[in-house]
Order: C-alpha cells, then structure tokens, then sequence
C-alpha cells in the first residue's frame, strides 16, 4: 500500500515536471518567434522612415537649388535667423504655410518682408 502510494506521488511529480518543462518550452518558442516578428517589424518601419527621410531631404536639397551659393549668415540682422541673405530664403523650410522668401524693406532700417505673404521681421523692432 505504502509503495504504490509512493509510486503516486513520484508519477505526479514527475508529470509537473514534464508538465512544466514543456510550458517553459512553448514559452520560449512563443517568445522566439514575437521576437523575430517584432525584429521584422522594426526592420520595416526604420526603411520606411529611411525612405521618408531620403524623400524628404531630397525635397529639401531640390528647394534650396535656385541657383543661388546660399550664404546663411546675416551679421546684419535683416533677414530672420538662418535665412540665406543672397536669395532669401530659409534654410530649412519653416513651419508654417508660407515658404517664405525675405526681402529687404526698403529704407535704413535692418528689416525684411517676405514677399509672398508679407510676414515682417525686424521693423517692428524699430518703428
Ligand atoms: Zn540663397
Ligand atoms: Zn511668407
């Protein structure tokens, strides 16, 4: 009686361990794949993005091909920071609808306008 109790009991422990040996298994396999789906995953969003950025630089790189040699520093102050003081236009595109493009206002004053939307910079500054 003794010794068939015994036999229960090892069965039993023996059938946790498989039990749980295996749970641990398919766990690792689960995470395996997860892992190379999220791998995957990640590989094609940073393309994408590589992809966008390229398009977007390259956009950017065809927006300042105006034939003008840019030159970005204005000690003078006329023009808004990083605006080229030859063509003025802004090195990197600005937030807003307008691209603009700075014009010196006629007058003493170091002040511009763009001519597009008529945004001022600078004059109110000295008026
Ligand atoms: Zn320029
Ligand atoms: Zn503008």
């Amino acid at each position: 009686m003794r010794a068939s109790l015994l036999i229960v009991i090892a069965v039993l422990v023996l059938a946790i361990f498989i039990v749980y040996g295996l749970f641990v298994l398919l766990r690792s396999i689960f995470a395996f794949f997860a892992e190379r789906k999220d791998v995957r995953q990640n590989q094609q969003l940073s393309a994408e993005y590589t992809e966008r950025r390229r398009q977007r630089d390259k956009e950017l790189a065809k927006r300042l091909e105006n034939g003008c040699e840019h030159d970005f520093v204005d000690p003078m102050r006329i023009f808004p920071p990083g605006v080229c003081v030859h063509c003025g236009l802004a090195e990197k595109r600005p937030a807003g609808k307008c691209d603009h493009v700075w014009r010196r206002d006629p007058g003493g004053a170091p002040a511009s306008r763009c001519e597009k939307c008529g945004e001022q910079f600078g004059s109110s500054a000295w008026s």
